[in-house]
């Protein structure tokens, strides 16, 4: 359940004097979201910089609802005068979620999180650098702070944020537990998914693995090993065949792996083990094939008709398919173009983020819009400064573009 926050305060007969408020608030937000003149690459990059320190200076490991409010309120205080309306805090399940909903349909869909991996206190021995080279660090800058500040220099240059909404999640690095729904509710009404997860080295993310896990329990019957074996059925011969057995569904040319994990049997050396349980790891490029490997779980049956077998688990994050950002990609480079940046890569990676979840809505999406840098989750993390406000430039020529592309449809 979905508890809204203050600005769903508002009683129906204010909202009318609030729109006008929120329209001046609009206007006078345009003079200050100016594109920043050819001159002002300087002052836009020294601003930059100072957002960066300041998001990653906010420690926000997952579940830490302070710490988080407190990037929440910076961020809303970067985001609010570009958009001309304010966030609202979404709490689902005790845990808070940054959102600034769209003024208008459809939309394009910000999807970031404001959450690390890092504990509390990691900045004390590991504070925010940034050499003269342009190289910052700091813990959580890559995964994804940097992704967020490029998020809101292009918010602030685009030409029309009313189409936009920016989600900020507070819990995507344990998996996204009570923002999924939020999430899915969101794209589900969106023209596209912009996602702010890093880069591969620079390069967008076009395509991720979906994944399944699975625990299968295998049921025998317990017999002295010495004096009557015959008389056992052993659970852990059954699942030395199943894992074998599984390993032959996998399909290395269509990227299909199916490796089993973790497994455990029996109890002492001189008894035939009544139980054993498995658990699977299962990672495939499309649907199809996570459906096929879970149609071989579901029909799992034993060699041995005195063992049985219960699967739990099934899919878990379903694949972000290459289709699902064509069309996106294809507009992106075009914007880089237009925008005079590098020409744009894209690649195909293992890993899951949120737009996996947004993609299997069948909402076109793409990912990995956070700049150049590396060493996600490792005390190597750093971004390229540099990189942050080309990003910027490339998110908001991307929206940009698919509004051109929105009035061409409407005329
Ligand atoms: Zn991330």
């Amino acid at each position: 359940m979905s508890d809204l926050g203050e600005t769903h305060g508002t009683q129906p007969a204010a909202r009318a004097a609030d729109s006008t408020r929120r329209q001046d608030a609009a206007r006078a937000a345009a003079a200050t979201r100016r594109q920043p003149a050819a001159g002002d690459a300087a002052a836009t990059r020294a601003l930059t910089a100072d957002r960066l320190r300041a998001l990653v200076e906010h420690e926000t490991p997952t579940g830490d609802r302070a710490r988080i409010a407190a990037a929440f309120q910076t961020l809303r205080e970067w985001v609010e005068p570009a958009l001309g309306r304010p966030g609202e805090l979404v709490t689902v399940d005790g845990v808070d979620h940054l959102l600034f909903a769209p003024a208008a349909e459809p939309y394009v869909l910000l999807l970031g999180h404001v959450d690390t991996v890092w504990p509390l206190g990691t900045l004390a021995d590991w504070p925010f650098t940034l050499d003269a080279d342009g190289i910052a660090r700091g813990p959580g800058i890559f995964d994804m702070k940097a992704g967020l500040v490029a998020a809101a220099g292009a918010l602030a240059t685009a030409s029309d944020p009313s189409r936009v909404a920016l989600l900020v999640s507070g819990d995507e690095e344990i998996g996204s537990l009570t923002s999924r729904a939020l999430i899915e509710q969101l794209a589900a009404r969106a023209e596209a998914v912009l996602v702010l997860e890093p880069s591969e080295r620079g390069a967008l993310k076009l395509a991720r693995c979906g994944a399944s896990i699975y625990r299968v329990r295998f049921e025998g019957r317990a017999a002295h090993a010495g004096l009557e074996p015959e008389r056992g059925a052993n659970a852990l011969t059954e699942l030395s065949r199943q894992v074998l057995a599984s390993g032959e569904i996998a399909d290395a040319a269509a990227g299909t792996t199916v490796t089993p994990t973790v497994a455990s049997a029996g109890t002492v050396t001189n008894t035939v083990p009544a139980q054993a349980e498995l658990m699977v790891d299962v990672r495939a490029r499309t649907l199809a094939e996570l459906e096929r490997v879970d149609r071989w779980f579901a029909a799992l049956a034993a060699t041995d008709p005195q063992v049985t077998i219960a699967v739990e688990g099934g899919i878990n994050r379903p694949p972000l398919e290459q289709e699902s950002s064509r069309e996106l990609f294809a507009l992106a480079q075009e914007a880089a173009r237009d925008a005079g940046l590098a020409a744009l890569d894209g690649v195909a990676v293992g890993g899951a983020s949120d737009g996996n979840f947004t993609a299997a809505l069948g909402v076109p999406t793409l990912d990995g819009l956070g700049p150049l840098g590396g060493g996600a989750h490792a005390r190597s993390e750093w971004v390229s400064l540099d990189a942050v406000v080309e990003r910027s430039r490339l998110i908001a020529g991307i929206i940009d573009a698919i509004a051109a592309r929105r009035r061409g449809e409407e005329r």
